[in-house]
């Protein structure tokens, strides 16, 4: 049996086994059988990831977190887990591949998922038009009218970086004004190739094989037009990834992972959490690393209380 089991290979799950590789706990970290790296593997630029003046793109800073923990001795499995047992002194994950492992501790960093919008023919036209990832399918709009839907850091961040590809960038965001910070809002707003369609919400979206455009309904006034377009790019936030345990730990109110104050302990003993799986606000890259660090030093302490002999 191991010590420490990390699901989820982003900035918290990586940050979390370096933490833990370096204090002998040997941990053993499930990384997705598709992607490891989580979100970051999606994104270009990251400006603001401290130690990084010049900025470092996504993936890379991801890649280097892994050769890191790698280095200090964790082992890395590109597996899904498909479900745990959490309940007892030895926890137990059974992965895709049938395989099961147990450890006396776990650390959930199970990031969070992509929110859709919920109408019809969204999932049909997933890769024919409508994407929620620029950095993957921004190329192949060369040219082309597309659309990002959203007014947070996302949607701004996506619409900036599709205008090196699109001849023009539609935001359509459901209010009169943006959620984005400051600078992400000015950067997008002063691009001349971004057109900012206010009080819209997607209603419907249309094409038969590929995406040819949407349906715009006006949430104040309710009137509704229709919208030619080749792509759709929907940024509209996450969820937390949380199916795994629902039923085993307690949730929030905002569906993340109940956490015990400023720790990473979940309502259940030996089960901690970490990254935007408990974190309905911050979700960035640095505030899921150092949560990863709160876990592993967490999940030490916790180890060396059961080799401490009962008295
Ligand atoms: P946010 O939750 O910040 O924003 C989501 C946006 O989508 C909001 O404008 C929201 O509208 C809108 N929205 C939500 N649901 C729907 C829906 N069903 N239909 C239409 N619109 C909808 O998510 P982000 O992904 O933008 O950002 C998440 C976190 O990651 C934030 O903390 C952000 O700062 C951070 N981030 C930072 C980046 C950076 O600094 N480089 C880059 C990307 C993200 P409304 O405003 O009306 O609620």
């Amino acid at each position: 049996m191991r010590q420490l089991i990390i699901i989820g290979s982003g900035p918290a799950g990586f940050t979390a086994a370096i933490y833990a590789a370096r204090a002998n706990m040997s941990p053993v970290v499930f990384a997705s059988s598709v992607e490891a790296g989580g979100e970051l593997m999606n994104t270009t630029e990251v400006e603001n990831f401290p130690g990084f003046p010049e900025g470092v793109m996504g993936p890379e800073l991801m890649m280097k977190m892994e050769e890191q923990a790698a280095k200090f001795g964790a082992e890395i499995i590109r597996d899904d887990v498909t479900s745990v047992e959490l309940s007892g002194p030895v926890k137990k994950v059974t992965l895709g591949s049938g395989e099961t492992h147990e450890a006396s501790a776990i650390i959930f960093a199970t990031g969070s998922a992509y929110r859709k919008l919920g109408i019809p023919d969204e999932d049909r036209l997933s890769g024919y038009g409508v994407s929620w990832c620029a950095t993957c399918d921004g190329f192949f709009f060369r040219e082309k009218v597309i659309a990002v839907v959203g007014g947070g850091d996302s949607a701004m961040e996506e619409a900036t970086f599709l205008t090196k590809f699109a001849s023009k960038v539609y935001v359509i965001h459901r209010k009169d004004s943006l959620r984005a910070s400051k600078i992400m809002q000015e950067r997008a707003m002063a691009n001349p190739k971004i057109e900012f369609l206010w009080n819209s919400a997607v209603t419907a979206i249309s094409g038969e094989s590929a995406l040819t455009g949407v349906t715009l309904t006006d949430t104040v006034t309710g009137a509704v037009r229709d919208l030619a377009l080749d792509g759709l790019f929907i940024a509209i936030g996450n969820d937390p990834r949380t199916h795994l345990v629902h039923g085993q730990l307690d949730l929030t109110e905002s569906g993340t992972i109940a956490v015990d104050g400023r720790s990473s302990r979940t309502s259940t003993s030996g089960v901690f959490a970490a990254g935007d799986v408990i974190d309905p606000s911050y979700r960035q890259a640095i505030t899921a690393a150092a949560s990863g660090t709160v876990a592993a030093l967490d999940a030490e302490h916790y180890l060396a209380s059961l080799s401490v002999p009962s008295k």
